[in-house]
């Protein structure tokens, strides 16, 4: 029997070297939480085997009375130290230590019951008000005995009252986390106090220690340390079941619209640091109307801040005090550098009622015209824009089933022959609910869904049909330019895909030439590579396209088999308001001296035409001559030139 009942402390003594096994290990050390929590599971592990040691002595006759009294004496010191570094525990994890300095005469208050504990077991080796041995070898216990399970709950007590304090309004979570192994513990101080004969104190706080490591840690991975909100991924998940349960929100989200603008200003490690005071800015005003709420920091300057049922009322005025706050209470130290920011206050499910549209109102919140105020979310919802967004991968999947995709041709004018020897093949999209949808608006989504790739095998299949037929070969066109996206240039089958397709048209490679982007040109180079050494040497030509654009990286275009560069409408701009001439003269001078042809993109006028022929441009292509055409419009058109 007696070994029976100390088998909760095997139990709790084999868990407790597992965890110590299997954590520690793996655990970032030298933080002041590892360290507490190290001590906690020492000191549990020790009290187990000072519980078990307890009940085998009371049966073992021959065990002096002082050593079983010694036994006894040195677990209820041990169980009643853990309570205190519970509290220390919780407050390392909330991070609070700074708090502590500040109230000298609380951090004393709690510290006299644990001495008045150590005090009635020390007195209790001359006077028995703890416990003493009985003549039957058993432990009789007394008053002192059940002060030390007192005490025990008493801290637990105090470590709610701190956790609510610190931990609850901002983290509820977390609150929880920390607060369900005060419960624990206290049933089974209940349990072991109340029947002596199951000595579950011991296990009751190991299962809570395994909970916590196993647990808080994926809490606390889940936190973003420089502001201290959680992360991405919480927020994304929170939003998921939220929606998913229809649970009523009203979100705040705050964007730091020049957030990557001021990144490449003032570099990463300032920026980053920037984003601790905003983070206690939002925290000062939710706390100076005692919100309850959970924050997010989403990266790049975006936040979010879910309020709970009790401030709805004031939400509007939340959401203007920390946008106002932030913009005049936030300086960067580099020149004064003021943050601008968009706030937007969104009622779910009214006005965003699943979770994709949630994120794309919190990209479009960084582009929408705010004057300062807090942005209305009917505002950026509202918009055909937004709903065709919201609808676009059903609206790409329905072209593809329904062919409503088409392949469109501008012609690009050649400086030197006067003819328009080229042209460059554009993808539309008609839509029956919605008309022509610009590429500029499907290609980024079709990119992230992977839709691109069926878009972009139309358009390619589409072209070299269009090469290999009848009705081409009598227009005297060099060759057809075709767009690869980023995407597509990534993939190890694409230059296979396209080689397949000419074989298959019996078409000649040199009739077509792929357009890269620099972006894709920044990318993984060895994929790109290969697809570009395969397509080069079976014939296709390869041009750089909206070159000035991005990061231009003139490196690049040494490295690239290119043939033609295409100036971005960016320079016709820069032409068209002066000023830079030189420049752009100097810089087609450059390139073509690189052996490589010339093109310059979105030329609407006569007069800049005359402007970059002037400067030595291979290629003209705008709408001067003519915007992208149906097949038969480009054919009509060619026919009437050359007629
Ligand atoms: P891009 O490759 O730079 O294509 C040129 C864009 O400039 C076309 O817009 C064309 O209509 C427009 N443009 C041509 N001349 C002028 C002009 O004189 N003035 C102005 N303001 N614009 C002019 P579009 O067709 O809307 O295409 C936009 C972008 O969508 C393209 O930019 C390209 O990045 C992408 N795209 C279009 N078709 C395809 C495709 O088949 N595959 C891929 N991956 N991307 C495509
Ligand atoms: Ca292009
Ligand atoms: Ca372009």
């Amino acid at each position: 029997m007696g070994s029976d009942i100390a088998a909760y402390d095997y139990c709790a003594f084999i868990l407790l070297v597992i965890i110590v096994v299997y954590y520690f290990r793996t655990s970032v050390h030298g933080t002041h939480r590892v360290r507490i929590m190290a001590l906690i599971v020492l000191i549990t592990l020790a009290a187990s085997a000072f519980d078990a040691t307890r009940v085998r002595f009371a049966l073992i006759k021959e065990v002096s009375d002082v050593r079983f009294f010694a036994v006894n004496f040195v677990y209820l010191l041990l169980i009643s130290s853990i309570p205190v570094l519970y509290l220390m525990y919780i407050v390392a994890t909330t991070d609070t230590w700074h708090k502590l300095t500040r109230f000298k005469i609380e951090v004393v208050l709690c510290a006299i019951p644990m001495a008045v504990n150590i005090i009635v077991l020390v007195l209790n080796w001359y006077v028995p008000v703890a416990f003493e041995i009985g003549p039957e070898r058993n432990l009789i216990r007394h008053w002192g005995y059940y002060l030390v399970f007192f005490v025990f709950m008493l801290y637990g007590v105090i470590s709610q009252v701190f956790l609510k304090k610190n931990v609850y309004p901002v983290d509820r979570k977390r609150y929880y986390v920390l607060l369900v192994p005060l419960i624990i513990v206290m049933i089974g101080l209940i349990l072991g106090s109340v029947s002596s004969g199951h000595h579950v104190v011991c296990f009751s706080v190991a299962i809570c220690i395994l909970m916590l490591v196993l647990i808080n840690r994926r809490v606390e991975d889940s936190i973003d340390i420089v502001t201290g909100m959680h992360t991405y991924k919480v927020f994304a998940e929170d939003m998921y079941t939220n929606f998913k349960t229809g649970k009523q929100m009203e979100l705040i989200l705050i964007n730091i619209i020049n957030f990557k603008h001021a990144l490449r200003m003032a570099g990463y490690d300032s920026m980053l640091a920037m984003m601790a005071p905003v983070s206690s800015e939002i925290l000062r005003i939710m706390k100076k109307y005692h919100a309850q709420f959970m924050c997010y920091y989403n990266g790049d300057g975006k936040f979010a801040i879910e309020l709970s049922k009790k401030n709805f009322t004031y939400a509007h005025e939340i959401a203007e005090e920390i946008s106002n706050s932030i913009r005049q209470n936030i300086r960067m130290e580099i020149s004064d550098f003021e943050l601008d920011i968009n706030t937007c206050l969104v009622r779910c499910p009214d006005d965003i009622s699943d979770v994709n549209a949630l994120f794309m109102l919190i990209a479009d919140l960084d582009i929408a015209e705010s004057d300062g105020k807090v942005v209305s979310a009917s505002s950026i919802t509202g918009t055909k824009e937004f709903t065709m967004k919201k609808e676009m991968s059903t609206i790409i999947d329905r072209a593809l089933a329904n062919h409503y995709f088409s392949v469109f041709y501008q012609p690009i004018y050649d400086t030197r022959t006067g003819k328009f020897s080229s042209a460059e093949a554009l993808v539309r999209l008609r839509d029956p609910k919605y008309g022509y949808i610009s590429p500029q608006l499907f290609i980024p989504l079709a990119e992230k869904s992977g839709a691109i790739h069926a878009i972009g095998s139309f358009v390619l299949e589409e072209v070299v049909k269009f090469i290999a037929s009848d009705d081409f070969a009598d227009l005297g066109v060099d060759y057809i330019e075709i767009n690869l996206s980023v995407m597509q240039c990534l993939r190890s089958d694409l230059a296979d895909e396209v080689i397949g397709l000419v074989t298959k048209y019996k078409v000649d490679p040199s009739k077509i030439n792929l357009e890269i982007t620099e972006t894709a040109s920044g990318y993984s180079q060895s994929k790109l590579s290969t697809n570009i050494e395969k397509l080069t040497n079976r014939g296709f030509t390869i041009s750089l396209d909206d070159f000035g654009t991005g990061y231009s990286n003139l490196m690049r275009i040494t490295q690239l088999p290119l043939n033609i560069v295409k100036l971005d409408r960016a320079f016709v701009i820069m032409e068209e308001n002066g000023g830079h001439h030189i420049i752009i003269k100097n810089l087609i001078e450059m390139l073509k001296n690189m052996d490589l042809k010339v093109l310059v993109e979105g030329v609407e006028t006569e007069e800049m035409v005359d402007s970059f022929v002037r400067m030595g441009v291979d290629e003209i292509q705008g709408f001067y001559y003519s915007r992208p055409l149906t097949k038969s419009a480009y054919i009509r058109f060619l026919k009437e030139k050359t007629a």
